[in-house]
């Protein structure tokens, strides 16, 4: 299948990749709406948000509560949006979960390249 979700899952595709385990990547979106915006996605191809099970679900949301005091800490964003586009809404037909770092609304100014340093430092 030619989804960009699913070949960056199995790495034919690169991605700044800020979490991986065997059913799931979390990696940055490379249009960084906010600072930090990252996507959670499952390796297993499901269209959107109704072909999801349960199951999975919780899973990408347990990464998502691992990942949000991170960025806040090494961002030092005050608040995360979760976010999980349907429809004509969603550009990309793989399910995924976006977390957008609030700074008070303000934009990001750095690449995707500069923040994956950030988030990649240790601390
Ligand atoms: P959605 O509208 O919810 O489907 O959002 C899809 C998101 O995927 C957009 O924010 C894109 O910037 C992002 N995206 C698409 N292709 C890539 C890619 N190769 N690497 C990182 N992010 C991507
Ligand atoms: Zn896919």
């Amino acid at each position: 299948m030619d989804c960009i979700f699913c070949k960056i899952g199995n790495k034919e595709v690169p991605s700044k990749i800020l979490f991986e385990d065997d059913s799931y990547i979390a990696f940055l979106d490379q249009n960084q709406e906010t600072l930090g915006h990252t996507l959670i996605v499952p390796k297993t191809h499901y269209n959107d948000i109704t072909e999801i099970d349960n199951y999975t679900l919780k899973g990408m949301y347990d990464i998502a509560l691992t990942l949000t005091p991170i960025l806040m800490k090494k961002l030092g964003c005050t608040g995360i949006s979760y976010l999980i586009n349907y429809g004509d809404s969603q550009e990309v037909k793989h399910v995924h979960l976006h977390l957008l770092p609030d700074y008070l609304k303000s934009k990001s100014n750095k690449t995707v390249d500069e923040v994956y340093d950030m988030l990649k430092e240790e601390n």
